[in-house]
């Protein structure tokens, strides 16, 4: 073999040698399986970030806000649907953080899963407000496990405890008819329950909603001075919500809305519209697939029924 035919031999190898390093530099390593996640803790109780005095209590997959003053503590919904040993672990959790007392236990609508259980905060001395909405539903129903509220709010009432401000507005029909969002001003945050799912599709509590009015609810809220969202069910990996996801939610309800809307003029409420028509833009979000069925439930009660 010629010296020449040598050099040419080896420079191929060299390269071959090179190209095959190259490209097991830039193969993606096979993903490592994931760890199993350790299942979360039945209840928890979190200091929101950036703040010195707001508090998260969850327990299982709904959550509550709380907030210690220099003149005690402003508590809302006792999540105790079922469940009453949630309540009092709620007062326990309350009572590891301030020796404080309750002042306040204020629903933010009037749905059980979110304020049934309330009787040891009224024990421990707490005034219970909610929407003069919540208080008319209640009445009516008398549920043994739902205290009714002391007092009520119409549009709007600050809650002033030693150096806290807290806000109740009233935005209109939404979730329910009854739903208020707790602002505090100083922290820029704002508690709201039900109406503001945190990127994922609503579900069966769509049953009993007006979607119409939600809508302008969400812009009344967007127009709100606010920065952050806290939910009534914790949102994915437990993060609190912003404007964009409020927008978002508007999106797809306008999304949903105006789909079932054609179907709907083509007569296609109920059965094809539950049971075929999809959303794919929004698959990726938590809930879709169990969720989705209630949207367009809902929608077809109001295009293709006129309620
Ligand atoms: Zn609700």
């Amino acid at each position: 073999m010629s010296r020449t035919l040598h050099a040419i031999i080896r420079g191929a190898l060299v390269a071959l040698v090179l190209v095959r390093l190259a490209q097991a530099q830039t193969t993606p390593a096979q993903p490592a399986a994931p760890a199993a996640q350790p299942a979360p803790p039945t209840f928890e109780t979190k200091k929101v970030e950036g703040t010195d005095n707001v508090y998260i209590f969850r327990y299982q997959n709904s959550q509550a806000m709380f907030v210690v003053t220099r003149d005690g503590v402003i508590a809302t919904d006792p999540i105790g649907y079922g469940r009453p040993q949630a309540v009092t672990t709620y007062i326990d959790e309350i009572k590891k953080v301030t020796q404080q007392p309750i002042k306040y236990l204020i629903y933010s609508h009037h749905h059980f899963d979110h304020i049934a259980g309330g009787k040891p905060f009224k024990d421990a001395g707490a005034t219970i407000i909610a929407h003069k909405n919540a208080k008319a539903r209640l009445a009516v129903l008398q549920d043994p496990a739902t205290v009714l509220p002391d007092e009520t709010v119409d549009t709007t009432r600050t809650i002033q405890l030693g150096d806290t401000a807290l806000e109740l507005s009233y935005v209109g029909l939404n979730h329910s008819d009854s739903s208020l969002v707790m602002r505090l001003p100083r922290e820029k945050i704002i508690f709201a329950v039900d109406f503001i799912p945190v990127a994922s599709v609503p579900g069966r509590g769509m049953i009993d909603s007006y979607p119409l009015e939600w809508e302008d609810s969400l812009k009344t809220v967007l127009a709100m001075d606010w920065e952050r969202v806290i939910p009534g069910h914790p949102g994915p990996g437990g993060r609190l919500g912003t404007k964009q996801d409020v927008q978002n939610l508007l999106t797809f309800l306008q999304d949903a809305s105006a789909a079932v809307k054609e179907a709907a003029r083509e007569g296609k409420c109920w059965d094809p519209v539950e049971k075929e028509m999809k959303l794919p833009k929004y698959e990726s979000w938590p809930g879709y697939e169990q969720g989705l069925p209630f949207v367009l439930r809902r929608y077809c009660g109001l295009w293709g029924r006129g309620t």
